[in-house]
């Protein structure tokens, strides 16, 4: 059964704008995906709409088989507090905040047991090199660090999809791929889905399944690969 499943997600903005215009889109247990496509061809939105930020104007939403709009208010919060976990583009730390605490609230606002949180930190914060800077103000961190950390935040989380907007966009290439690697390697650790928006060729050639959007549409999705249409 998919963990996750998108029928016809129709999404428009209030100025007119329709960023997703009749999205299908079936994602499996574990399965470990990359968004694609210019910029404005909905891919943040479509991550919103997965990570039920978003409610969509048309279509369904289904978590396990269970459409998402039909759901309480109550079980929806307890999906997004224990199935789902984020890493944005704007990592929103607390920048007064340590490192650590900073990871350790990600805990706190989901459902996940605090007796070993301490372990769990720690080992977040080896997956993505910064140990050593677990003491020190968010503040202080340069972007790519920042962006380390707000994944960190994630890793620690024991969600089952994880989505990621331009992860690794701070990082160079070479952190990048560590990155990507070091979210599927945990990924799989958890039986976590993966749903990476990237820009990065180099980064999307790493995940299994590449779904490309344009102008709100997936036109390509390497899970039902066809023969591309001439012209
Ligand atoms: P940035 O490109 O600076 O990252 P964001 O995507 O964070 O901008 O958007 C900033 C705010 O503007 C958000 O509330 C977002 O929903 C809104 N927004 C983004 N794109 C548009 C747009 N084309 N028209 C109106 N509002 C938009
Ligand atoms: P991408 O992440 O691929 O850049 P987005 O999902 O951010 O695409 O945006 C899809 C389209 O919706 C774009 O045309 C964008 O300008 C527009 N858009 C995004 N957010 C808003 C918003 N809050 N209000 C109005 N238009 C928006």
């Amino acid at each position: 059964r998919p963990l996750i499943e998108l029928r016809g997600i129709t999404r428009r903005y209030a100025n007119g704008t329709t960023a997703l215009a009749g999205v299908d889109l079936v994602i499996g247990p574990g399965e470990r995906v990359a968004v694609v496509g210019r910029s404005g061809s909905g891919k943040s939105t479509l991550l919103n709409v997965l990570g039920l930020l978003d409610a969509p104007d048309e279509g369904e939403v289904l978590i396990d088989g269970h459409p998402v709009e039909a759901a309480q208010d109550r079980v929806r919060a307890e999906w997004r507090s224990s199935e789902l976990g984020f890493v944005f583009q704007r990592s929103h730390l607390i920048p007064a905040l340590s490192v650590r605490e900073n990871v350790l609230l990600g805990l706190r606002y989901s459902n996940a047991s605090l007796d070993d949180a301490d372990q769990v930190v720690t080992g977040s914060l080896r997956a993505v090199g910064l140990e050593h800077k677990e003491q020190a103000l968010a503040r202080t961190l340069s972007g790519g660090e920042m962006q380390r950390v707000a994944i960190a935040r994630t890793l620690a989380r024991p969600a089952r999809l994880w989505l990621a907007d331009e992860p690794t966009g701070n990082l160079d290439s070479a952190q990048s791929l560590e990155i990507i690697e070091e979210l599927k390697r945990r990924a799989a650790e958890r039986g976590a889905a993966l749903v990476v928006v990237t820009h990065e060729p180099d980064v999307a050639a790493r995940l299994d399944r590449v779904v490309t959007l344009r102008d709100g549409l997936v036109v390509a999705d390497s899970a039902h690969a066809t023969t591309p249409a001439h012209g």
